[in-house]
């Protein structure tokens, strides 16, 4: 990047005999680190507190985004930060194959018990979601000793390999990177909004099991119970017991990704409770550490004992100072009672929305509301038409919003859904702050355009 002081067309005489202008974090960002990690805004951010983020020159910004759905529990929950301040003061790192220590224990079986239904669960800490994914399928690929895994369309998994092999969106996770991991196979997501119908998903299913793949060669059916990056698209529960129901006829793993729905974004702890099923696995990470890099597959106990001793593991999975921190975080779920909060939140939020959305002027391009608890999203379309998505306007929405100082970001297929994830621990009056700028910046743009 060209340094500031040469940009001028005209510079002063005093400016030709200055110093070189420092170059900015931007230029050095950009300098230091390939374009392939790319940044939504270029707002570097200094310090952050509970739903608020504070940039390098001191303003400050309404957080919508949680770190992608990580703090739920706020930025530096106290609590949190005391835990993991205390476990540092103690032992950081020892890895768990080599020398165990309690808390890992004690967070599997927190985990164990929180994981819905009766079945015994086991519970494997990793560090990041991607991996929770791969060795989910290595689990139960070798419990199964079956090959096939079945995820779908719009899925969002992670960045590693068999995760990418895994994920249903093409550019730009998975763009250049082949060949994947072979024996994945995907079907169309179904949506509330009846785009695709539960029936169909059904149909496609069932094609497959038929046409492609001998359901006794499939190891794992993946699902997110709500789709995170693939727009907030929300599996009817119906849905979800019919997967149910062809995993157990067959003996399919049934693996739910609640990464990005978990620890009570949803207004449960987990999204498959809204649905009452019992998956076989679960992915978790995120929300987990309250900032804290962890992940785990929580399942039940006979599928997790089936890899042999030595064949899961990594040296910094379940670090010591993120298991202080994710004990914390469930105990601050549960004493603040997140789960019914996260319910509140996502009800004043939709209100909002649907009041925009009946706003004359809004009406055309805000397609969709929608959402469970405080995992809310806006899509947005061209002219009233939900096939045509409003691609721009979603783009031009995120940065004018910061400029206003609100950070919300977007997902979806075509990237033309608003999410809102604001930790679950803010307060109604910054809620209805951070919602009225992105109202007033959504009606400025609609009218300039
Ligand atoms: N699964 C889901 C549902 C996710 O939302 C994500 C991250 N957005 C991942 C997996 C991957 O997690 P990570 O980035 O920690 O590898």
């Amino acid at each position: 990047m060209v340094p500031n002081h040469l940009e001028s067309p005209i510079a002063s005489t005093v400016d030709q005999f200055e110093a070189p202008a420092e170059p900015t974090w931007g230029a050095r960002r950009e300098a230091a680190i390939p374009r392939g990690l790319s940044n939504l805004l270029p707002i570097f951010v200094e310090r952050a507190e509970n739903a608020e983020l504070w940039d390098l020159e001191g303003r400050r910004y309404i957080d919508f985004a949680a770190g992608i759905a990580v703090v739920n529990t706020g930025h530096r929950h106290p609590k949190i930060v005391a835990a993991a301040h205390a476990q540092l003061d103690r032992i950081t790192h020892a890895c768990f194959q080599v020398t165990p220590y309690p808390s890992y224990v004690e967070l599997a079986e927190r985990l164990n018990a929180l994981a819905p239904g009766p079945t015994p669960k086991k519970t494997l800490l990793l560090t990041t979601g991607a991996e929770a994914v791969e060795n989910a399928v290595k689990i139960a690929r070798a419990h199964t000793r079956r090959r096939g895994v079945v995820a779908f369309s719009g899925g969002f998994h992670g960045r590693t390999m068999m995760a990418l092999a895994l994920t249903g969106k093409v550019v730009p996770y998975k763009s250049g990177f082949g060949p994947f991991p072979g024996d994945v196979y995907h079907l169309p997501f179904p949506n509330e909004r009846g785009s695709v119908k539960v029936e169909e998903s059904i149909q496609a299913l069932d094609n497959l099991l038929h046409a492609d793949l001998d359901p006794s060669e499939i190891a794992a059916i993946l699902i997110e119970p709500v789709q995170g990056e693939g727009g907030f698209n929300v599996a009817p529960p119906e849905f979800m017991r019919a997967l149910r129901q062809v995993c157990d006829e067959h003996g399919i793993v049934l693996i739910v990704d609640e990464i990005q729905t978990g620890f009570a974004r949803t207004g449960r702890m987990f999204a498959t409770e809204h649905s009452g099923i019992e998956p076989d696995l679960m992915t978790l990470a995120k929300g987990l550490g309250g900032g804290l890099p962890i992940s785990a597959v929580t399942g039940k106990a006979e599928i997790m004992d089936a890899p042999l001793p030595g064949g899961l593991g990594g040296t910094f999975a379940g670090s010591p100072v993120a298991c202080a921190a994710a004990l914390a975080v469930l105990d601050v779920i549960e004493e603040e009672g997140l789960c019914a909060r996260a319910n509140e939140l996502g009800m004043q939020m939709r209100r909002f929305l649907e009041t925009l959305r009946a706003e004359p002027s809004l009406s055309p391009v805000i397609g969709d509301v929608r959402g469970i608890g405080a995992m809310v999203a806006m899509e947005l379309v061209e002219d009233g038409d939900m096939r045509r998505p409003g691609v721009a306007l979603t783009m031009a929405l995120s940065p004018a919003c910061a400029e206003r100082g609100v950070v919300i970001l977007p997902c979806g297929l075509y990237r033309n859904v608003v999410r809102f994830l604001a930790p679950l621990t803010i307060s109604d009056a910054l809620l209805h702050e951070g919602l009225a700028i992105v109202g007033d910046t959504l009606r400025d743009l609609v009218a300039a355009a």
